[in-house]
């Protein structure tokens, strides 16, 4: 496949983070939030996530899709979960060119910035698999 894509995430947009939907998490996502926010794992989890038999998901406020989505943007960036690490190379978006397009609504980054190599977009999606092996 000889396809490349252009992506420069626009700073201060947040769309991604304030689009309807569910943030998942990996157990290690869970640590490292819980441990950036000076919390035990376990008062984390009391307090933000939702578990399912095979996921976990941060809680929706009433008011917002996050928990973590602030006027400034995420709370915990440094930490933030796997699937908002990686956006938009999510399998679902990067191995179709009519669904990276169709994203670029949703997404301003896309079609902007730097050249990502199609093996490289494929690769970063691999970890999305990897990370949440029930959803894929
Ligand atoms: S929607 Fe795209 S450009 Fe906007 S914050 Fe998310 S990744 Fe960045
Ligand atoms: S955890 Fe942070 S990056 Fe992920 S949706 Fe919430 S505010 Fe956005």
């Amino acid at each position: 496949m000889s396809r490349s894509l252009h992506f420069a995430c626009q700073q201060g947009c947040i769309d991604c983070c304030d689009t309807r939907g569910y943030v998942y998490l990996t157990g290690e996502d869970l640590r490292s939030a819980a441990h950036f926010i000076s919390l035990t794992a376990e008062e984390f989890e009391r307090r933000y996530v939702y578990r399912t038999r095979h996921l976990l998901r941060l809680r929706k406020p009433p008011d917002r899709q996050c928990p973590f989505l602030s006027a400034q943007g995420c709370l915990i960036h440094p930490v933030k979960p796997t699937q908002c690490r990686l956006y938009p190379f999510w399998p679902e978006i990067v191995e179709r060119a009519d669904d990276w397009r169709a994203e670029s609504v949703r997404c301003r980054g896309i079609g902007k910035g730097h050249l990502v190599q199609i093996g490289t977009a494929i690769e970063t999606a691999n970890q999305m698999r990897a990370a949440y092996p029930t959803m894929y």
